[in-house]
């Protein structure tokens, strides 16, 4: 199946439910209505002359436009490729110079940021760019506004016999990688790759056409798109967005006013509601189900959404761009602690092993390596990288990820850390998220990033950034003290820096090497 059959096939069975609400754009948009709007967009692409194969950008926070012109462009067989709304003029041009775009749809801005300026800038450079399309009705010299695109005579028998000819195996999506440990990479997914997935994540959290997701996370990450758009899409759910980006009052008042059954986001969007003065003025009853991943998940903040959030049966998800994304859930049969100590089981279709890095021998159950992954989610490759892409996959097709784990007798895998990130002290191998898990229980603290920093004579020495609860007062040596004796003395952070907030990337993702840059900066 394709991702146009299955919007086909959504709207047949339930085309009056909603497919998409947009809180803050006051709007919504049943199947039937997203149906009918895919097939405006992919006729007007078609008179523009895109084929299968080309590449058509969209650059936009989360709004309902986004995925309109997603389903538009995905159903003539042409490749998304989605921009991060964070992005500036260096990185727009390197993503559509890098994708070869012949289209790109663009929100007029983000927040005070014009996008129309930015592209102005940047297209004598970009010769593949043939059209900008701007969402709303008016649009600069040069660009077209979104009505206008969508008012131009479409032939349905051309979007018809062009659908016609999209396979499941064709790419529909090139997906950037969140950039948490450098430059972002391209991964070509196909309509296989990304609808089975969305459709497994869905089936792992009973998804049906009652529910309603509320999603904070952003469209152009395949979080958003596969695991909120696609399983949706497969399920007959609704979508909620809440806003542009994430906002804590945003999202506690949609879920409230729009009675969302599910809630997505990363680790640090839950903690910033948990932790939020307006946390328990919004009715957060009707939740059941979600997803929380994309980075590792503190125990306290999974049980708080199961206790404090009444998301009895919320799932944590596991995986990578390449690999479409999830590789890894929990299981609705799986109890609390399952459920907030691991990252789950293998999802169905897919093979994982742990390999030791070095030998690239399957390790035994219980011992740390890396996490591999083969089966249908697999990309077909970095964009334009053969290297990047025989250094990632295999010759058997195992993705590997890049990921320390740990896999029980039952197969269920616990992420230890990112293999680059394990700081090497003295020898002996220190693992950040052990010790992160362990400063959250300390009652000062309500957010820790732990990372090595080079040292004489340790070779590497434990740092950690930490953000205190409010009103609470200590100092580096302090926390240290509160360390003592109960975690073995080389892991204690050796430097302790106190933040009010980390860097990270538009998806909430903490970026550990702007840390160590800023680190490595202030001394010298
Ligand atoms: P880049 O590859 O550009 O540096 P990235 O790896 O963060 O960025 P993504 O593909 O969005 O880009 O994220 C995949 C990574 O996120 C995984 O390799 C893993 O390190 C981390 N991750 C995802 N889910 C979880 C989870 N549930 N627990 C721990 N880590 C997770
Ligand atoms: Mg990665």
């Amino acid at each position: 199946t394709t991702i146009g059959q299955a919007l086909r096939l959504t709207t047949e069975r339930h085309g009056g439910r909603d497919a998409i609400v947009s809180v803050f754009q006051r709007q919504a948009l049943s199947y039937a209505g997203l149906d009918l709007a895919a097939d405006l967009v992919a006729g007007a692409l078609l008179a523009r002359g895109i084929r299968p194969g080309d590449r058509v950008a969209i650059w936009s926070a989360n709004r309902i436009e986004w995925l309109i012109a997603h389903h538009g462009a995905v159903r003539i067989g042409a490749i998304v490729v989605t921009v991060n709304p964070a992005f500036r003029n260096e990185e727009l041009a390197y993503i559509l110079e890098d994708s070869g775009a012949r289209l790109l749809f663009a929100a007029p801005g983000f927040r005070s940021f014009s996008f129309t300026a930015a592209v102005a800038a940047v297209r004598p450079r970009l010769p593949a760019l043939e059209t900008v399309v701007v969402f709303g009705d008016d649009a600069p010299e040069g660009m077209e506004s979104w009505t206008g695109f969508l008012d131009r005579d479409a032939d349905p028998a051309a979007v018809r016999a062009a659908e016609a000819a999209v396979a499941a195996d064709d790419p529909c999506s090139l997906q950037y990688t969140s950039g948490t440990t450098g430059r972002p990479k391209g991964a070509l997914l196909t309509h296989r790759n990304i609808l089975n997935n969305g459709y497994f994540v869905g089936l792992r959290q009973h998804l049906g056409p009652k529910d309603r997701i509320c999603l904070p996370v952003p469209f152009f990450h395949c979080f958003g798109v596969v695991l909120g758009g696609l399983a949706a899409l497969v399920h007959g759910s609704a979508l909620v967005l809440p806003g542009e980006s994430f906002d804590p009052i945003e999202t506690l008042a949609a879920i409230a006013a729009e009675r969302c059954t599910a809630l997505y986001g990363v680790p640090m969007m839950f903690i910033a509601l948990q932790g939020h003065p307006e946390f328990g003025r919004h009715d957060l009853s009707t939740l059941r189900t979600g997803c929380m991943g994309a980075a590792p998940c503190p125990l306290k903040t999974m049980t708080d959404a199961v206790e404090r959030m009444h998301m009895r049966q919320i799932t944590v998800v596991y995986g990578m761009t390449e690999t479409s994304p999830i590789s890894f859930q929990s299981l609705s049969s799986d109890d609390l602690e399952t459920r907030i100590s691991t990252v789950g089981a293998i999802q169905p279709h897919l093979e994982a092993k742990v390999v030791d890095p070095v030998t690239g021998r399957t390790v035994e159950r219980g011992q740390r390596g890396e996490l591999c992954v083969r089966g249908y989610s697999v990309m077909r490759g970095y964009w334009q990288r053969p290297e990047a892409t025989a250094e990632a996959i295999d010759a058997e097709g195992w993705m590997h990820s890049g990921d320390l784990a740990v896999m029980d007798g039952r197969g269920y895998v616990q992420i230890v850390g990112r293999l680059k990130d394990t700081i090497i002290r003295g020898g002996e191998n220190v693992y950040p998220r052990e010790i992160e898990e362990f400063l959250l229980t300390l009652a000062p603290v309500a957010e820790a990033y732990v990372f090595g920093l080079p040292d004489e004579r340790y070779g590497e020495e434990v740092c950690a950034w930490i953000r205190l609860r409010p009103g609470a007062e200590t100092d580096a040596e302090a926390l240290r003290e509160l360390c003592r004796g109960r975690i073995a003395t080389y892991k204690i952070p050796r430097s302790i820096r106190f933040v009010e907030a980390f860097p990270a990337t538009a998806s909430g993702k903490v970026q550990k090497f702007r840390m160590r840059e800023e680190e490595l900066a202030l001394r010298g």
